[in-house]
Protein backbone atom coordinates (compact mmCIF):
# COMPACT_ATOMS: atom_id res chain seq x y z
CA UNK A 1 0.00 0.00 0.00
CA UNK A 2 1.22 3.04 -0.94
CA UNK A 3 0.32 5.92 1.64
CA UNK A 4 0.68 9.48 0.31
CA UNK A 5 -0.69 13.02 0.84
CA UNK A 6 0.60 16.50 1.11
CA UNK A 7 1.09 19.24 3.58
CA UNK A 8 -2.94 20.51 4.68
CA UNK A 9 -3.88 23.55 6.31
CA UNK A 10 -5.14 22.47 9.66
CA UNK A 11 -7.25 26.00 10.47
CA UNK A 12 -10.27 24.19 9.68
CA UNK A 13 -9.70 20.84 11.63
CA UNK A 14 -8.97 17.55 11.13
CA UNK A 15 -12.17 16.33 9.80
CA UNK A 16 -11.37 18.85 7.47
CA UNK A 17 -7.85 17.74 6.55
CA UNK A 18 -9.73 14.16 6.06
CA UNK A 19 -12.13 15.14 3.36
CA UNK A 20 -9.65 17.13 1.51
CA UNK A 21 -7.05 14.07 1.00
CA UNK A 22 -9.72 11.42 0.34
CA UNK A 23 -10.72 14.09 -2.27
CA UNK A 24 -7.11 14.78 -3.73
CA UNK A 25 -6.63 11.10 -3.64
CA UNK A 26 -4.49 10.78 -0.60
CA UNK A 27 -4.75 8.46 2.41
CA UNK A 28 -1.95 10.77 5.13
CA UNK A 29 -1.04 14.24 5.04
CA UNK A 30 1.34 16.45 7.05
CA UNK A 31 -0.18 19.56 9.25
CA UNK A 32 1.52 22.10 11.45
CA UNK A 33 0.56 21.61 14.89
CA UNK A 34 0.20 25.08 15.43
CA UNK A 35 0.77 28.47 12.98
CA UNK A 36 4.71 27.30 11.77
CA UNK A 37 5.63 30.83 12.44
CA UNK A 38 3.79 31.34 15.82
CA UNK A 39 3.07 30.47 18.97
CA UNK A 40 0.21 29.15 20.94
CA UNK A 41 -1.75 25.87 19.43
CA UNK A 42 -5.51 25.45 19.12
CA UNK A 43 -6.92 23.49 21.53
CA UNK A 44 -8.50 20.33 19.73
CA UNK A 45 -12.39 19.74 19.19
CA UNK A 46 -13.34 16.42 20.30
CA UNK A 47 -16.07 15.82 18.03
CA UNK A 48 -13.57 17.25 14.91
CA UNK A 49 -11.06 14.60 16.01
CA UNK A 50 -13.61 11.95 16.14
CA UNK A 51 -14.82 13.02 12.49
CA UNK A 52 -11.77 12.88 11.73
CA UNK A 53 -10.90 9.26 12.91
CA UNK A 54 -13.91 7.62 11.09
CA UNK A 55 -12.54 9.17 7.79
CA UNK A 56 -8.94 8.08 8.79
CA UNK A 57 -10.33 4.42 9.61
CA UNK A 58 -13.09 4.53 6.66
CA UNK A 59 -10.18 5.15 4.09
CA UNK A 60 -7.51 3.53 5.80
CA UNK A 61 -4.87 6.16 6.01
CA UNK A 62 -1.45 5.16 7.03
CA UNK A 63 0.05 7.27 9.69
CA UNK A 64 0.33 11.11 9.52
CA UNK A 65 2.68 13.37 9.91
CA UNK A 66 2.55 16.50 12.03
CA UNK A 67 5.33 19.14 11.59
CA UNK A 68 6.21 21.24 14.80
CA UNK A 69 6.52 25.32 13.86
CA UNK A 70 9.79 26.85 12.21
CA UNK A 71 9.90 28.87 15.14
CA UNK A 72 10.97 26.03 17.76
CA UNK A 73 14.98 25.91 17.51
CA UNK A 74 15.75 23.06 20.23
CA UNK A 75 19.31 24.44 19.88
CA UNK A 76 18.80 28.09 19.96
CA UNK A 77 21.84 30.14 22.43
CA UNK A 78 18.92 31.79 24.01
CA UNK A 79 17.42 30.02 27.04
CA UNK A 80 13.35 32.15 26.42
CA UNK A 81 13.59 29.96 22.68
CA UNK A 82 14.59 26.94 24.33
CA UNK A 83 12.27 27.05 26.87
CA UNK A 84 9.56 27.80 23.97
CA UNK A 85 10.60 24.88 21.84
CA UNK A 86 10.08 22.19 25.03
CA UNK A 87 6.93 23.80 26.11
CA UNK A 88 6.12 23.73 22.82
CA UNK A 89 6.48 20.25 21.77
CA UNK A 90 5.23 19.04 24.69
CA UNK A 91 1.97 20.37 24.47
CA UNK A 92 2.05 19.11 20.78
CA UNK A 93 2.74 15.94 22.12
CA UNK A 94 -0.18 16.00 24.17
CA UNK A 95 -2.44 17.19 21.61
CA UNK A 96 -1.20 14.62 19.27
CA UNK A 97 -2.95 11.66 21.90
CA UNK A 98 -6.35 13.09 20.18
CA UNK A 99 -5.09 11.18 17.33
CA UNK A 100 -2.67 8.46 18.68
CA UNK A 101 0.01 6.37 17.08
CA UNK A 102 1.40 8.86 14.55
CA UNK A 103 4.31 10.40 13.82
CA UNK A 104 5.67 14.40 15.12
CA UNK A 105 8.37 15.77 12.60
CA UNK A 106 11.08 18.76 13.57
CA UNK A 107 14.04 20.34 12.70
CA UNK A 108 17.06 20.22 14.82
CA UNK A 109 17.39 23.47 14.95
CA UNK A 110 20.11 25.66 14.34
CA UNK A 111 23.20 26.23 16.46
CA UNK A 112 24.17 29.89 15.32
CA UNK A 113 28.17 30.32 16.00
CA UNK A 114 27.45 27.52 19.20
CA UNK A 115 29.01 25.19 17.34
CA UNK A 116 27.85 21.36 16.26
CA UNK A 117 28.59 20.17 19.57
CA UNK A 118 26.97 22.40 21.70
CA UNK A 119 23.96 21.90 19.60
CA UNK A 120 23.64 18.78 19.31
CA UNK A 121 23.79 18.33 23.50
CA UNK A 122 20.54 20.83 23.62
CA UNK A 123 18.92 18.94 21.12
CA UNK A 124 19.08 16.07 22.95
CA UNK A 125 18.32 17.06 26.14
CA UNK A 126 15.40 19.05 24.87
CA UNK A 127 14.16 15.17 23.73
CA UNK A 128 14.74 13.61 27.12
CA UNK A 129 13.31 16.58 29.04
CA UNK A 130 9.83 16.26 26.50
CA UNK A 131 9.49 12.00 25.54
CA UNK A 132 7.59 9.86 27.85
CA UNK A 133 7.22 6.23 28.17
CA UNK A 134 3.48 6.95 27.71
CA UNK A 135 3.32 8.79 24.52
CA UNK A 136 1.98 6.62 21.12
CA UNK A 137 3.41 9.38 19.15
CA UNK A 138 6.79 9.02 18.01
CA UNK A 139 8.86 12.01 17.32
CA UNK A 140 10.80 12.44 14.13
CA UNK A 141 14.19 14.30 13.45
CA UNK A 142 14.31 15.34 9.77
CA UNK A 143 17.22 15.40 7.75
CA UNK A 144 18.43 18.84 6.68
CA UNK A 145 19.55 20.77 3.86
CA UNK A 146 22.14 22.09 5.69
CA UNK A 147 21.46 26.06 5.39
CA UNK A 148 23.54 28.63 7.83
CA UNK A 149 24.11 26.48 10.99
CA UNK A 150 21.69 23.81 10.35
CA UNK A 151 22.26 20.89 12.74
CA UNK A 152 20.99 17.50 10.77
CA UNK A 153 23.07 18.35 7.63
CA UNK A 154 24.53 14.48 7.71
CA UNK A 155 23.38 11.32 9.08
CA UNK A 156 26.25 11.63 11.92
CA UNK A 157 24.84 14.47 13.33
CA UNK A 158 21.74 12.99 13.45
CA UNK A 159 22.74 9.84 14.80
CA UNK A 160 24.41 11.60 17.48
CA UNK A 161 21.55 13.30 18.88
CA UNK A 162 19.43 10.17 18.39
CA UNK A 163 22.63 8.34 20.30
CA UNK A 164 21.67 10.19 23.35
CA UNK A 165 18.27 10.15 23.54
CA UNK A 166 16.71 7.72 26.29
CA UNK A 167 13.09 6.91 24.58
CA UNK A 168 14.73 4.96 21.51
CA UNK A 169 11.38 3.76 20.91
CA UNK A 170 9.30 7.12 20.68
CA UNK A 171 12.41 8.04 18.27
CA UNK A 172 12.61 8.10 14.50
CA UNK A 173 13.47 10.24 10.96
CA UNK A 174 11.72 11.59 8.20
CA UNK A 175 14.12 11.71 5.59
CA UNK A 176 13.69 14.74 2.94
CA UNK A 177 14.44 13.87 0.16
CA UNK A 178 15.38 17.77 -1.03
CA UNK A 179 17.30 18.64 2.27
CA UNK A 180 19.24 15.07 1.81
CA UNK A 181 20.44 15.82 -2.19
CA UNK A 182 20.95 19.28 -0.94
CA UNK A 183 23.16 18.92 1.95
CA UNK A 184 25.36 16.63 -0.87
CA UNK A 185 24.03 12.73 -0.63
CA UNK A 186 23.38 11.96 -4.45
CA UNK A 187 20.26 10.18 -4.13
CA UNK A 188 19.86 10.52 -8.19
CA UNK A 189 23.52 8.17 -9.00
CA UNK A 190 23.96 6.64 -5.53
CA UNK A 191 20.63 5.32 -3.92
CA UNK A 192 22.10 2.36 -2.62
CA UNK A 193 25.20 4.05 -1.69
CA UNK A 194 23.56 6.71 0.59
CA UNK A 195 20.84 4.26 2.23
CA UNK A 196 23.75 1.90 2.86
CA UNK A 197 25.28 4.91 4.39
CA UNK A 198 22.26 5.76 6.38
CA UNK A 199 21.75 2.02 7.43
CA UNK A 200 25.56 1.76 8.97
CA UNK A 201 25.29 5.22 10.78
CA UNK A 202 21.64 5.00 12.28
CA UNK A 203 19.83 2.28 10.80
CA UNK A 204 18.21 2.16 7.88
CA UNK A 205 14.44 1.07 9.98
CA UNK A 206 14.76 3.95 11.60
CA UNK A 207 13.29 6.02 8.90
CA UNK A 208 9.64 6.58 9.82
CA UNK A 209 8.75 8.99 7.11
CA UNK A 210 9.77 10.26 3.67
CA UNK A 211 9.33 14.29 2.49
CA UNK A 212 9.39 14.30 -1.23
CA UNK A 213 10.31 16.41 -3.14
CA UNK A 214 12.53 17.60 -5.96
CA UNK A 215 15.12 20.38 -5.80
CA UNK A 216 15.70 23.32 -7.56
CA UNK A 217 18.99 23.37 -6.86
CA UNK A 218 22.31 20.98 -7.67
CA UNK A 219 23.46 17.93 -4.81
CA UNK A 220 24.99 19.83 -2.59
CA UNK A 221 23.84 23.48 -3.07
CA UNK A 222 22.80 23.55 1.16
CA UNK A 223 20.04 26.24 -0.73
CA UNK A 224 16.43 24.26 0.63
CA UNK A 225 14.37 24.85 -2.46
CA UNK A 226 12.06 22.69 -3.24
CA UNK A 227 10.85 22.05 -6.52
CA UNK A 228 7.77 20.35 -7.63
CA UNK A 229 8.05 16.63 -8.71
CA UNK A 230 9.78 15.67 -11.90
CA UNK A 231 10.59 19.67 -12.10
CA UNK A 232 13.74 19.51 -10.34
CA UNK A 233 17.14 18.73 -10.13
CA UNK A 234 16.37 15.28 -8.93
CA UNK A 235 13.82 14.44 -11.61
CA UNK A 236 11.20 12.38 -11.29
CA UNK A 237 12.86 8.51 -12.04
CA UNK A 238 15.40 8.82 -8.59
CA UNK A 239 11.70 9.80 -6.77
CA UNK A 240 10.03 7.29 -7.86
CA UNK A 241 13.06 4.82 -7.26
CA UNK A 242 12.99 6.06 -3.86
CA UNK A 243 9.49 5.59 -3.58
CA UNK A 244 9.37 2.03 -4.45
CA UNK A 245 12.43 0.91 -2.28
CA UNK A 246 11.43 -2.27 0.10
CA UNK A 247 12.89 -0.77 2.65
CA UNK A 248 10.24 2.27 2.66
CA UNK A 249 6.84 0.10 1.98
CA UNK A 250 4.24 1.37 4.01
CA UNK A 251 5.36 4.21 5.84
CA UNK A 252 4.17 7.98 4.98
CA UNK A 253 5.21 10.04 1.70
CA UNK A 254 4.45 13.65 2.56
CA UNK A 255 4.88 15.83 -0.66
CA UNK A 256 5.77 19.27 0.37
CA UNK A 257 6.63 20.61 -3.48
CA UNK A 258 5.26 24.52 -4.24
CA UNK A 259 1.81 23.11 -5.80
CA UNK A 260 -1.94 24.31 -4.86
CA UNK A 261 -4.11 21.27 -4.04
CA UNK A 262 -5.23 20.71 -7.58
CA UNK A 263 -1.22 20.02 -8.56
CA UNK A 264 -1.05 17.82 -5.13
CA UNK A 265 -3.50 15.71 -6.83
CA UNK A 266 -2.11 15.62 -10.03
CA UNK A 267 1.86 14.59 -8.32
CA UNK A 268 -0.15 12.06 -6.30
CA UNK A 269 -1.92 10.35 -9.34
CA UNK A 270 1.50 10.37 -11.07
CA UNK A 271 3.04 8.54 -8.24
CA UNK A 272 0.47 6.07 -7.49
CA UNK A 273 0.50 5.54 -11.45
CA UNK A 274 4.39 4.86 -10.86
CA UNK A 275 4.07 2.69 -7.93
CA UNK A 276 4.95 -1.21 -8.41
CA UNK A 277 3.78 -2.51 -4.85
FE1 LIG B 1 10.32 20.32 7.53
FE1 LIG C 1 10.64 18.57 4.81
ZN1 LIG D 1 12.78 22.20 3.08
Amino acid sequence: MLYIGCHLSASKGYAEMGRQAVGMGANTFAFFTRNPRGGSAKQADMADVGKYLEIAEKHDFGKLVAHAPYTMNPCSADEKTRRFSRQAMAEDIKKMEFTPNNYYNFHPGCHVNQGVEVGIQFIAEQLNEVLTAEQTTVVLLETMAGKGSEIGRNFEEIGEIMERVEHQEKLGVCFDTCHVWDSGYDIVNNLDGVLENFDKIIGIKRIKAIHLNDSKNPCGSHKDRHECIGKGQIGADALIKIINRPEFRGIPIILETPNDIDGYAREIKFLRENYNG
